[in-house]
């Protein structure tokens, strides 16, 4: 970790190399007036909406929408099955186009409603009232691009099933409608904050700033509940195709989201974008087609005990799209011997290999705030 200073506070990086828009964005956090003690950059850190993906901070009486991220409550799950990577291989293409064919990707949702008890406890706030019939299609879906379901094997060959999804169109709806109200209301309330900072905040002790707080925590109770609806119905899919299939303990991380802890003495409201709290077990995700990891959080306070949420993006959507043509895609996968179930190809090159971080590299960089339990290799992944 090293440490570069601000006219206010300073800033930790954990990353080798820090893309200048990324950097610029980590300075306006460090001169925000209500972010406290110093502002953290995990090992994956990239240039977001305001806040770098991959930043924490920790401000006091303010929340800021965009240091949540769009995709509220955006986060992995991962489970250990009973099964062994030789029981499993006959039917992993079986299993990879079952879930599939259940499981709503990219902009689809479920043509009938579902339903979970949360959709009787929502908050009676802006945006959650008018979008809560919608989300009640959207539960149990996937979402596009960056999200994905993955079959996995450890290097005891047992076989693990880990997915990545979030709040959907009903997160972003949230974010979205907050971030702009806090920008309508820059100047209402204390020191406005520069509008091309992207970093526009809520007050706690006030109406608006209470409302997104309810908002946003519902929609990370939202994204769990979506990404344990997926989770049963994959694990209803193996336990048909495969006799005896049980499993284990489910682990679960939000990567976007804030939360009111305890630091350096002081409570503050932790914006973890991109980052995971790492305390017990953490997942950290690679990307298509290399390892991701089961870990144990370290709490490291220097990084408000948290951690990279994957290996972060080197590429842009666009410079992705340019440089790789989708054919070396599918065959790179072919030669690491990776099932790949994708319902539209037209965007596979944004989430190559090669538009993320090494995620070895990743790990090396954060060895004081996690320790590697479990590694996981792809047999199989279906992506948004
Ligand atoms: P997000 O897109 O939510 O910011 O980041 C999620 C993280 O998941 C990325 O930083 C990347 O490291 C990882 N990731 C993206 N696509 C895949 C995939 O297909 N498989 C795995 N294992 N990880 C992925
Ligand atoms: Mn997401
Ligand atoms: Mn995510």
């Amino acid at each position: 970790m090293r440490i570069i200073t601000t006219e206010r506070l300073p800033i930790k990086i954990w990353a080798r190399e820090v893309e200048e828009g990324a950097l610029e964005q980590a300075r306006h956090l460090a001169n925000h007036p209500y972010a406290r003690h110093h502002i953290a950059l995990m090992p994956d850190v990239h240039q977001g909406y305001g806040m770098p993906i991959g930043g924490v901070l920790a401000t006091e009486g303010v929340i800021i929408p965009n240091a949540v991220g769009v995709d509220v409550g955006c986060g992995v799950r991962a489970v250990r099955t009973n099964q062994t990577v030789e029981a499993v291989r006959p039917r992993l293409r079986d299993i990879l186009n079952q879930i599939q064919r259940a499981i709503p990707t990219g902009f689809n949702h479920h043509k009938k409603p579902q339903s979970s008890p949360l959709f009787h406890r929502a908050p009676d706030v802006p945006v959650i009232r008018e979008e809560l019939e919608n989300a009640r299609y959207q539960l149990g879906t996937l979402g596009g691009g960056n999200h994905f379901i993955e079959i996995q094997r450890d290097d005891q060959d047992h076989v693990w099933i880990m997915l990545h999804s979030g709040s959907r169109n009903f997160g972003k709806k949230v974010a979205d409608y907050y971030n702009r109200l806090a920008i309508n209301l820059n100047e209402r309330y204390g020191p406005p904050v520069p509008r091309e900072w992207q970093l526009a905040y809520l007050p706690l002790d006030t109406h608006e700033g209470q409302n997104y707080l309810a908002a946003m925590q519902y929609c990370l109770e939202f994204a769990r509940e979506n990404r344990a609806h997926m989770m049963k119905a994959i694990l209803e899919i193996c336990h048909s195709l495969l006799p005896d299939f049980t499993w284990g303990e489910e682990l679960d991380v939000h990567h976007n989201y804030a939360f009111l802890e305890k630091h350096f003495g002081q409570q503050v409201m932790v914006h973890r974008k991109g980052a995971v709290r790492a305390v017990g077990d953490v997942i950290v995700p690679g990307s298509m087609g290399s390892p991701s990891y089961i870990c144990r959080g370290l709490a490291n306070p220097e990084s408000f005990a948290s951690c990279s949420h994957g290996a972060g993006r080197v590429m842009g959507r666009n410079e992705a799209r340019r440089r790789i043509p989708v054919e070396k895609v599918i065959k790179e996968m072919q030669a690491l011997g990776v099932e790949l179930f994708k319902a539209k190809k037209g965007d596979l090159a944004e989430e190559c290999r090669q538009a993320y971080k090494d995620i070895d590299q990743v790990m090396e960089d954060q060895r004081d705030l996690v320790e590697i339990k479990i590694r996981l290799q792809p047999l199989g992944v279906v992506k948004g």
